[in-house]
């Protein structure tokens, strides 16, 4: 009877069992995703990595919605298979609106508003800013102008999915999340094991391209030390032919990529995604100028959405032939190889 009952027992998990596996042991990627997920709001962000602050119950919500957790513990790992690419443009907004606040080609935001007003979707989880660029701020925005004036990208670390939850508590019923691809492998997780009810309240993935991001306080440091600026003059960051630039109202300071290589996010070192493989479709900059985007729809969904902007007249784009992808987009393919290679290795639990 005993052996019987012993051999029924499950292994319970709780914040204990994420804090050991990823968060002390350095490889949160912080992106907030266990702070949603909790069901008694147990944890909260403290200088970007999680923290119990109340009593756990042991759910093990939040060891479920790690996607580096479960990297580390294969045997639980449910199939997640990266989307293939169905198609790949160049493509610039027509809103001049937008294109003045956006990043790039502001394709990003004009997809959001678009599907805003057409009511593909019901809100649009973004990541805006506190009072300066080195404070990302989740918001689940409703409307067309809140999207616009939450555009431009943040490259400091930003803990988006913690507002998760706000999606389900304002009953959204089909959401849009943009985010770095660490944020969207989150989610799709948490939307797998059916978290949140966000299965069936996301409707649309959009990821953004990332080689790495910084941390907050070593980046604010460096420009600091490096141009003797603050936080508050920068209007602007940009990645641009291996350079970062700082833009204030009169300025612009450029430095060499590599020598802000010190500022990486430590979390970053065990990223290997750098084309967003889990979202519907996946937007960045590298290999086109400055002020237009590469896109890659990876779903059908993606491609619905994208073809009716285009249909709108909403977008210039060009799309290439598949024959073309290596000769046109090289660097991406080099980059997506290059971060496989160089990740650092999260290694099995025991
Ligand atoms: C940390 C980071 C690193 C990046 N690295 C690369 C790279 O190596 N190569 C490359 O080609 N492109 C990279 N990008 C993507 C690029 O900066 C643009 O976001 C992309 O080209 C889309 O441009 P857009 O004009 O359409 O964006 P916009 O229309 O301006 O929209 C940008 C959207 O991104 C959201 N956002 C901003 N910051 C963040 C953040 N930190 N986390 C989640 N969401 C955010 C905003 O809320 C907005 O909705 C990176 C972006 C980020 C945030
Ligand atoms: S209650 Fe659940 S989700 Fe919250 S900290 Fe504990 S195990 Fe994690
Ligand atoms: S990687 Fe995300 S889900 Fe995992 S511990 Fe860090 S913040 Fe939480
Ligand atoms: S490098 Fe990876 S972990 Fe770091 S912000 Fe980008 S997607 Fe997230």
């Amino acid at each position: 009877m005993s052996s019987s009952k012993s051999s029924r027992k499950v292994k319970r998990t709780n914040f204990a069992t994420l804090s050991k596996g990823i968060i002390k042991a350095g490889y949160c990627a912080s992106c907030g995703a266990c702070v949603s997920v909790c069901p008694v709001n147990s944890i909260e962000m403290h200088n970007d990595l999680p923290k119990l602050v109340s009593t756990c119950i042991s759910c093990g919500a939040c060891v479920d919605a790690c996607y580096r957790f479960q990297k580390r513990e294969k045997q639980k790992q449910a199939a997640m298979n990266p989307n293939d690419i169905l198609e790949i443009y160049t493509a610039r907004t027509k809103d001049e609106n937008i294109y003045s606040q956006a990043q790039n080609g502001g394709v990003v935001t004009t997809l959001l508003v678009h599907a805003l007003k057409e009511g593909m979707i019901d809100g649009a989880l973004i990541t805006g800013q506190y009072s300066t660029l080195f404070e990302p701020k989740p918001l689940l925005i409703n409307s067309p102008e809140g999207v616009i004036q939450g555009a431009g990208s943040k490259y400091v670390i930003s803990n988006s999915l913690t507002k998760l939850d706000a999606i389900r508590t304002s009953h959204k019923k089909k959401a849009a999340v943009v985010g770095v691809p660490c944020h969207i492998e989150s989610l799709t997780r948490i939307m797998q094991f059916g978290y949140l009810g966000l299965e069936h309240r996301v409707a649309l993935k959009i990821g953004l391209f990332c080689m790495h991001s910084y941390d907050k306080n070593l980046l604010k440091q460096f420009v600091a030390d490096k141009f003797n600026i603050s936080p508050e003059q920068i209007i602007k960051m940009d990645i641009d032919k291996g350079k970062f630039i700082f833009i204030t109202e009169t300025e612009k300071y450029k430095v060499k990529l590599s020598e802000v290589d010190s500022a990486f996010y430590n979390g970053c070192h065990y990223c290997s995604d750098f084309t967003a493989e889990y979202a519907d479709i996946a937007v960045g900059n590298i290999g086109v100028d400055a002020k237009s985007n590469v896109v890659v729809i990876r779903t059908q969904k993606g491609k619905e959405l994208f073809d009716s902007a285009i249909e709108k007249g909403l977008l210039d784009v060009t799309m290439i032939d598949p024959q073309e992808w290596e000769a046109k987009f090289g660097l991406v393919f080099k980059l997506e190889k290059r971060k496989k290679k160089e990740v650092k290795p999260l290694p099995p639990l025991d």
